[in-house]
C-alpha cells in the first residue's frame, strides 16, 4: 500500500458491530473477563487498551518496524529505552540533543551508575574513541536540536553493532514520513509525539519502534510495570493526528525552504540552519539517508538583544517552546528548551532563534518575517542613538 493511502486506511483489528469509520474511544480503566479462569487481550487499560494498540500498530508500519510503543511523553518513551540499561552500563550520546533527553541523561542516569560520553556525532571517529567495553547504547538525533547537524545513521548502526551495541535514533525532526531510521539499520526509533506525529499541540506522547522481540518484551514490561503508557483518549487523538501526517509536513516543509531561503539572503541575518539549504554541512547526507529537509528552521543574528526584538516583533509566530505544531513558533532555545543545558556544555549560540513552521500560507509568515526583521532593527537603531 502506498503510504499515503496507508495513513488513512489501516485495518484496526477491532470488530465494531455498529462499523463506525473512526476507531470508537474505549474510555475505560477495566474490561470485564468471560471466565474466573480466562486471560484475554484486554483486562486493564495500564497494561493495555484497544486505542493504544491501533496507534501503535499504525506508528509501527509508518516507520517500516514490526512492534510499536506509545508512552505518555516522548521522555517517557526515552526514559523507558534507557531502562533497558543497568548499572555500570555506558551510553554515547551526541552533544547536541534535546534538551529534556540532556536533562534526563545528565540528571537521572549517574544515580542508576549509568555512564555517558558527550560526542559529536557528525564526526563519526569520535564515536569510535568514545566507545568502552561497558557501551551499551548509541543515541542520536539526526538532524538534531537546534543546530540540525547530521550523523550518518547507516555508519553509526555499523559501528553500533562491531561494538555490540544499540544504536537508538530519535526521529522526532523529521518523523517517518521523512526517514525511517530502521531502515538504515538502527535498532530503536523514540519520537516525542507531542511534535509532528499527533501535529496539533493537544497532546504529550511518546512513540518506539523497533524490530527485536527480546527487546519489545522488556519494554513492554516497562510500560506496564511503571505505568507509562499513553492514555486512550491520548492514543485517540494521536490516531487522527497521524492521518494527516503527510499533507501537514509536506506543506510545511516546502514553506519551511522557502523562508530558509529568504532569511539566507537577508542582510540582517548571520547563519541560517536548515538541512535544505545547499551550504549546509549536512546537506548532501540529509538528502542520501532522508526523503526531506523537515519543518524547523534555526537562524543567528549576531546579537541576543537584536533575536529577542526579532521575536517580540512578529505577529503570526507564537512565541512558544516545540514544533511541529500546525501553528507557526518562534522561540529562543538558549533561555527555553535547552535552558537546562549547562553554559559549558550548551551548543546552541545564545542568539539562535528557532522558526517551526506551520501550515499557514508561506508569503504572509515571510511578510511577518520581514517586518519583525526591520522593527527590531529600527529599535535597535534608536537605541543605540539614545545611547549615544
Ligand atoms: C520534545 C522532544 C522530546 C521530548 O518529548 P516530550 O513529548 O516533550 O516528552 C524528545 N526529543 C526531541 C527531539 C524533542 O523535540
Amino acid at each position: 500500500m502506498n503510504r499515503w493511502t496507508q495513513l488513512v486506511h489501516f485495518d484496526s483489528e477491532i470488530a465494531d458491530p455498529y462499523r463506525s469509520n473512526v476507531t470508537p474511544l474505549y474510555q475505560t480503566a477495566t474490561f470485564a473477563q468471560d471466565d474466573v479462569l480466562s486471560t484475554q487481550k484486554y483486562d486493564y487499560t495500564r497494561s493495555g487498551n484497544p486505542n493504544r494498540t491501533i496507534v501503535e500498530k499504525q506508528i509501527a508500519i509508518l516507520e517500516n518496524g514490526k512492534l510499536g510503543f506509545a508512552f505518555n511523553s516522548g521522555i517517557a518513551a526515552i526514559n523507558a529505552i534507557v531502562g533497558l540499561l543497568q548499572q555500570q552500563d555506558h551510553i554515547i550520546a551526541s552533544n547536541d540533543l534535546y534538551g529534556g533527553t540532556f536533562r534526563l541523561f545528565a540528571q537521572r542516569l549517574p544515580q542508576r551508575g549509568i555512564d555517558v560520553s558527550w560526542v559529536d556525532t557528525t564526526d563519526v571517529s569520535n564515536i569510535v574513541q568514545a566507545f568502552n567495553k561497558n557501551t551499551k547504547l548509541v543515541f542520536i538525533e539526526t538532524p538534531s536540536n537546534p543546530l540540525q547537524k547530521i550523523t550518518d545513521i547507516k555508519a553509526v548502526a555499523e559501528l553500533a553493532h562491531k561494538n555490540s551495541a544499540l544504536l537508538v535514533v530519535d526521529n522526532t525532526f523529521l518523523s517517518p514520513w521523512l526517514q525511517q531510521p530502521l531502515s538504515l539499520g538502527a535498532d530503536i526509533v523514540v519520537h516525542s509525539a507531542t511534535k509532528h506525529l499527533s501535529g496539533h499541540s493537544d497532546v504529550t506522547a511518546g512513540i518506539i519502534v523497533l524490530n527485536d522481540s527480546e527487546i519489545a518484551k522488556q519494554i513492554a514490561f516497562i510500560q506496564n510495570a511503571e505505568g507509562c503508557g499513553l492514555s486512550p483518549f491520548e492514543c485517540w487523538l494521536l490516531s487522527r493526528g497521524l492521518k494527516t501526517l503527510g499533507l501537514r509536513i509536506e506543506k510545511q516543509q516546502t514553506t519551511a525552504q522557502k523562508i530558509a531561503e529568504y532569511l539566507q539572503n537577508h542582510a540582517l541575518v548571520k547563519q541560517v540552519y536548515y538541512p535544505g539549504l545547499k551550504n549546509h554541512l549536512g546537506y548532501a547526507l540529509n538528502k542520501k539517508q532522508a526523503k526531506g529537509s523537515g519543518t524547523v528552521i534555526s537562524f543567528t543574528t549576531g546579537s541576543l538583544c537584536f533575536s529577542q526584538n526579532i521575536i517580540r516583533n512578529t505577529a503570526l509566530y507564537t512565541l512558544s517552546v516545540s514544533f511541529g505544531s500546525l501553528i507557526s513558533l518562534i522561540s529562543l532555545p538558549s533561555a527555553m528548551s535547552h535552558a537546562s543545558v549547562p553554559e559549558q556544555q550548551r551548543v546552541a549560540p545564545h542568539d539562535l532563534i528557532r522558526l517551526s513552521i506551520g501550515i499557514e500560507d508561506s508569503d504572509d509568515l515571510i511578510s511577518d518575517l520581514q517586518q519583525a526583521l526591520q522593527n527590531a532593527e529600527q529599535q535597535h537603531f534608536n537605541n543605540r542613538r539614545e545611547i549615544a
